[in-house]
């Protein structure tokens, strides 16, 4: 039940609602709304949902739950709108809104407890993640538990997740990530270099391919020790207090160096870093400095092509497509500098997919809280891939890099096709390993 309503409509951001006239034109781009067909589960109906309870018309908060838990957060709807609905401000302040409100059982509670304060934001309890995974791959603990059966009787189709993890690194390379990495030959740019905390417990092979291709077109390349987890996760949740706290954390850390750029490879962390100015609008001793940080927050391709891309690729032919991370499309509005590099690689036929734009369905854990939902978007979307008929799939966000292994996996076109991070194909072509 609503306490107040005006601390409520402020709450919700509710005066942003009133910028949606109701035209629709957002929804084609909405991949719920494409799989679902329900008003409800369209940003024009969600937006509506939110609106009402800000004018008292819905009294029950938990009315919005369902379609707001629905929404994969990709934001196509904001590019698509003619009239410059904020949606992601609007449903990040209402999911916000609920959480708040919302009684978790107790062990739901403890477990979000432990993964938002504890696991994503410690280094250390990421490393230990990263170093289980690759004990487990290491062991033959994994090859029993697959020969066993026992991934397929895992419950919310873990054992299929668990099937697409990337190759675990060794703990002697997982502390080889350089605090200090020079340029080759002139120095262009100082970048301080993010590493993120999905990005650093199961892909740091990819943060480490990251940091040499930086230093390769000629930047010298710093890892500030206390970063920490860019805070997107929590966001998604409706921890928006928790979000506050990583922002700043961040924020503070990486103003211990002089750079010029802060650089990130993972299109929904650098989603999350450059909105760090609309978080902490509000807080008089902040706004300014998360401002300046958002202004020099760059996904990797900005900064690789700024610099006039890798010298000396080399592919043999073949044809490939892009699944673009829907964070850097219609946040970041980063399009142009990932396909250009991917078109500067000698040999390399590009094919566009059909509805290109259309998000994955991974949306951070949306794929592991939503399968069903997510696998109806997923589907769709392999059958977008394979009419491309390209054998390698290059994505800039490591979400959708496991969706896109997931799918292969699902179609089982493994044999002949393949995903991978734009960073590891551009250090691929360039034969730095
Ligand atoms: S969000 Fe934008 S595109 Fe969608 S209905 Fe509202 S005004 Fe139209
Ligand atoms: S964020 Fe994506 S899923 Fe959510 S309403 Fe907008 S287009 Fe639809």
């Amino acid at each position: 039940m609503i306490e107040n309503l005006d601390e409520l409509r402020k709450e919700l951001k509710y005066e942003k609602t009133n910028q949606c006239v109701q035209c629709g034109y957002c929804l084609p781009a909405c991949p719920t709304y494409a799989t679902m067909g329900k008003e409800t589960h369209s940003p024009r109906g969600r937006i509506n949902l939110v609106k009402m309870v800000g004018e008292g018309r819905i009294t029950d908060l938990s009315v919005l739950e369902e379609p707001l838990d629905l929404c994969l957060g990709c934001r196509a709807c904001e590019t698509v709108c003619p009239t410059g609905v904020e949606y992601g401000a609007i449903l990040e302040a209402a999911r916000a809104a609920i959480t708040r409100r919302k009684k978790f059982s107790f062990p739901v509670q403890t477990l979000r407890k432990t993964l938002f304060r504890k696991v994503f934001p410690s280094r250390k309890a990421m490393k230990l993640l990263g170093n289980s995974l690759w004990l487990y791959e290491k062991s033959g603990i994994q090859k029993l538990a697959r020969k066993s059966g026992l991934m397929s009787r895992l419950p919310a189709h873990l054992g299929e997740f668990e099937a697409i993890t990337p190759p675990a690194v060794s703990p002697s390379e997982r502390s080889s990530l350089p605090s200090y990495t020079p340029a080759k030959g002139e120095k262009k740019y100082t970048v301080a270099f993010f590493v993120g905390c999905v990005m650093d417990a199961m892909f740091r092979k990819i943060n480490q391919l990251s940091v040499k291709l930086l230093a390769e077109v000629g930047c010298d390349v710093i890892v500030i020790p206390n970063q920490t987890c860019c805070g997107a996760l929590h966001a998604h949740a409706g921890e928006l207090d928790e979000t506050k706290v990583l922002a700043k954390k961040n924020i503070a850390s990486f103003e211990q160096e002089e750079v010029d750029f802060i650089v990130n490879n993972a299109g929904g962390c650098g989603a999350m870093l450059i909105e760090y100015d609309h978080l902490l609008a509000d807080e008089p001793e902040w706004a300014e400095r998360a401002e300046r940080f958002a202004e020099k927050t760059k996904d990797i391709s900005q900064i690789l092509a700024e610099c006039g891309g890798i010298k000396g690729l080399e592919r043999p032919p073949e044809r490939v497509t892009y699944q673009r991370s829907c964070h850097m499309t219609n946040v970041q509005k980063v399009t142009k500098e990932p396909l250009q590099l991917i078109k500067d690689v000698p040999n390399v036929e590009f094919i566009e997919m059909k509805d290109a734009p259309m998000c994955c369905g991974s949306a951070g854990i949306y794929n592991l809280v939503h399968y069903k939902a997510s696998m109806d978007i997923l589907d769709q979307k392999m059958e977008r891939v394979k009419d491309t008929k390209a054998t390698t799939i290059i994505t800039t966000n490591p979400g959708c890099l496991l969706q896109m292994k997931l799918g292969i996996e699902r179609e089982n076109v493994k044999a002949n096709l393949r995903a991978v991070h734009l960073v590891e194909y551009l250090a691929e072509a360039a034969g730095i390993s």
